[in-house]
């Protein structure tokens, strides 16, 4: 069976911004299938178009974004700012952890500017756990459950800081500069949302910000451009850097 690689994050262009270019590498390297799964079809993420009309475009565009490299898109089909740790959510993720069966899982940092991602973040390292637990909900998932915990990581929190402006380093960086136009052209896929974000957060690039961040994320660690991750290591998850071997990761401290 070919090894899946599922990214587990809040909105629907979230996994262009912070960890698009580590699953393109490794479908493109390593021939590995890509899942790339959003909490909420982003029906918060307009001014103008009610919440229905504009999750139907956004899911249209992560299906879209995803279909650059091959990808399945997945909506687990929360609602934007609503997103929160339950039975509900962590059943529909380990339902389709079971079903991708990925040997890594991708989400948000634990710390990050808001609370749909860290509330991904608590979700999906539930799952992962939860995924391989043969009894969890037996009387209601008929999915066979994961041989064992996935590979569990943590991408950069938006502008690599935690909700206090405090600096959070990854603990190893991806070298993306040979995809970065691919990463790029995943993202301008989600076209509703660089109207939107200029309105509310004033960022006028939407593209450009990500070119931004993974240059300042290349810089230290010598290359130009570069997605940042810490892996999970608590007791029982994988404790062997996979991605890291697999991609030949650098530390994000190299080089200062
Ligand atoms: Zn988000």
């Amino acid at each position: 069976m070919t090894d899946a690689i599922l990214s587990v994050l809040a909105h629907p262009d979230d996994a262009e911004f912070l960890c698009a270019g580590t699953l393109i590498r490794l479908t493109r390297e390593h021939g590995w299938q890509v899942h790339i799964a959003s909490m909420t079809p982003g029906d918060c993420g307009s001014a103008e178009m009610p919440p229905d009309e504009i999750a139907r475009v956004r899911r249209a565009e992560g299906a879209g974004a995803a279909a650059v490299l091959g990808a399945t898109y997945h909506c687990v089909e929360e609602r934007d700012l609503r997103i929160v740790y339950g039975e509900g959510p962590l059943e529909r993720v380990v339902r389709l952890m079971r079903q991708v069966r990925p040997r890594v899982v991708l989400t948000h940092s634990p710390a990050d500017y808001m609370l749909d991602h860290e509330q991904t973040s608590t979700i999906a390292r539930a799952a992962c756990f939860a995924a391989a637990v043969p009894n969890f909900l037996r009387e209601r998932i008929s999915e066979r459950p994961l041989d064992h915990i996935p590979h569990l990581y943590y991408c950069d929190p938006i502008e690599g800081k935690d909700p206090l402006g405090r600096a959070v380093e990854p603990g190893l960086c991806i070298d993306i500069s040979g995809v970065i136009e691919t990463k790029a052209e995943m993202l301008a896929r989600h076209a509703s949302q660089r109207e939107w974000l200029r309105k509310q957060h004033g960022m006028d690039q939407y593209v450009q910000a990500m070119r931004d961040w993974g240059a300042e994320r290349g810089r230290p660690c010598g290359v130009a451009y570069a997605e940042g991750f810490r892996q999970h290591l608590g007791h029982s998850y994988p404790q062997d850097n996979l991605l890291g071997k697999l991609l030949g990761a650098t530390t994000g401290h190299a080089g200062g």
